[in-house]
């Protein structure tokens, strides 16, 4: 139901929840995320591009349809980092919800006291949204998406009325500040940069009291929340995501995580937020971590016992709900490790898939560079406890681990580098081409500054070079390749995925023939010559 709501700008159009709930913290975020991507969560990464070959109404039903909500205008399901900013507000006592964005303008003028918003990707700056923009030269859904909900004339004039906060936080932080008119246009109050389990809760106390918030509180990693001041999430996560650590000790320079302490979550908390999903009627678990094979490793050695009590535990529950698996990442050295050591991957494949439910799985993997020289600059403990003058051969020898095993990676690798040169490029367009016969998609990034590395320049379209665009073109044809395989071998298998599966076989058709006929209009201008970059 809408009413129409006015003030200073004029007369808007409100929608309005079946019932009230006396909100006084709403925890939100624009539709791109809130979502359920129809149970993949890898569809949802179609957002970050520009509607192709369709109108955007439909790619956005592609990518990201409304998920079911409650008669409060309660989302099924909502990103795990904002559950867990609404678990820490209500154990602390507060009146605080998830709620979907087509219902925050009407609780926003029902007398919300703040706004709390969490993004990965607010302004379309981090990859991939920012090369798919420089390509394209249009403007990313998501970033669309999101300046339409922050835009909203309700949320300016709760916040004229009665003095709303809107408080914004997340890994994306940074594009708050990075990007120069976003502060301007939407005066929000306070910026949150780090882990905010723990500080929300001040944050919030801080709103009730009517006292000033600064303008951005940075938690920086020391002050990182332990495990017993993390709390449960309540209700269902996108995808039955579901954290088992946090931190990672690789230490590579274009990465903010690492710069965190290392949390092993226990396996009681593990258990007791998948069954929030599953018992909801979330039939997916998602088991999250920046390598989810160092879960309980002896630093970066995985170690068989955790790894194998985890995944007998997630199986009973895979079994009884017949649920679908993912891990969310893992690094290609963890992989081989494991595997050449007790055989680990293949003994938690087997303790996890049934060849029914779970044929296979998938997992987001990072390529970053085929050149040894630049690995050794910027990721040398990527290939720990290997050499990283063996990175190349480590990729390789996972991706063959991980096809042998039924898993299918999502890669991705970095150009604009700092230092980098032609021949590191072609480094990792050699070991591309090594990864041809391996189940995969391979998906460039251009180089954003982050971690260690945020003083320097990041990669902009001037940047591009003939390499560059040969580099993308191999893994394009890579990815196009196999993602027809993947629909086609039942990634989309339900008979409620028919139109959804129509729907991307064509996409990848259409995907491929605009890069084909993208190259042969801008050859001249990229520099290269069409028919050979088409052959390869
Ligand atoms: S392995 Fe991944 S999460 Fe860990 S530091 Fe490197 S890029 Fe970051």
């Amino acid at each position: 139901m809408a009413v129409l709501g006015n003030g200073r700008n004029g007369h808007w159009r409100v929608k309005k929840p079946r019932k009230r709930l006396d909100v006084d913290f709403i925890i939100s975020v624009d539709r791109c995320l809130m979502s359920d991507h129809h149970g993949k969560v890898f569809i949802g990464f179609a957002a970050t591009g520009p509607a192709i070959g369709v109108p955007e109404r439909v790619w956005k039903w592609i990518c990201c349809p409304a998920p079911k909500v409650d008669e409060y205008g309660r989302p099924f399901v909502a990103p795990y980092a904002l559950r867990k900013l609404e678990a820490a507000l209500q154990d602390a006592g507060f009146k605080a919800y998830v709620i979907d964005p087509d219902y925050v303008p009407y609780y926003a003028l029902q007398g919300a006291k703040a706004l709390m918003i969490g993004h990965h990707d607010y302004f379309a700056m981090g990859p991939p949204s920012n090369e798919w923009w420089l390509l394209t030269g249009r403007e990313p859904v998501n970033r669309k998406t999101f300046k339409a909900f922050i835009s909203h004339p309700a949320i300016w004039e709760a916040k004229r009325r009665h003095g709303m906060r809107i408080v914004v936080g997340g890994p994306s932080v940074w594009q708050w500040e990075a990007c120069r008119e976003a502060r301007k246009r939407w005066p929000v109050d306070t910026l949150v940069d780090g882990e905010a389990d723990k500080v929300i809760v001040e944050i919030a106390e801080k709103i009730l009291n009517g006292e000033e918030l600064p303008p951005k509180i940075v938690i920086p990693p020391q002050e990182s929340p332990r495990i017993e001041e993390i709390p449960d999430i309540k209700k269902p996560s996108v995808g039955g995501l579901v954290e088992i650590m946090r931190g990672c000790p690789r230490g590579c320079k274009f990465c903010s995580v690492t710069l965190r302490p290392l949390r092993f979550m226990p396996l009681d908390k593990i258990e007791r937020e998948i069954l929030v999903n599953l018992r909801a009627g979330n039939r997916n678990v998602l088991l999250h971590s920046e390598d989810v094979l160092l879960y309980g490793a002896d630093v970066v050695r995985p170690r068989e016992e955790p790894l194998i009590k985890l995944h007998k535990m997630v199986a009973r529950h895979l079994e009884e709900y017949e649920a679908g698996f993912a891990w969310s990442h893992a690094s290609l050295a963890a992989v081989k490790y494991a595997q050449e050591h007790g055989r680990i991957v293949s003994k938690i494949v087997d303790i996890v898939l049934d060849g029914d439910v779970r044929k296979f799985f998938g997992v987001e993997v990072g390529i970053e560079t085929g050149s040894v020289r630049l690995a050794k600059k910027i990721m040398p403990a990527k290939a720990a406890p290997y050499p990283a003058e063996k990175w190349p051969d480590i990729v390789e020898d996972a991706f063959a681990i991980l096809t042998d095993n039924n898993i299918i990676p999502a890669a991705t690798y970095i150009l604009g580098l700092p230092e980098e040169t032609e021949d590191d490029v072609y480094a990792t367009i050699e070991l591309i081409e090594r990864l041809k016969p391996y189940p995969s998609l391979i998906v460039p990034m251009f180089f954003v500054p982050m971690g260690a590395l945020k003083d320097r320049e990041g990669f902009k379209r001037a940047h591009l070079k003939p390499y560059h665009v040969e580099a993308m073109v191999v893994s394009a044809k890579h990815s196009i390749r196999w993602a027809k395989w993947i629909i086609n071998h039942g990634y989309l298998n339900k008979p409620q995925h028919a139109p959804l599966r129509l729907a991307l076989s064509y996409f990848v058709r259409y995907a491929e023939r605009r890069i084909e006929d993208y190259i042969r209009k801008h050859a001249a201008e990229l520099g290269v010559d069409a028919s050979t970059v088409l052959r390869a």
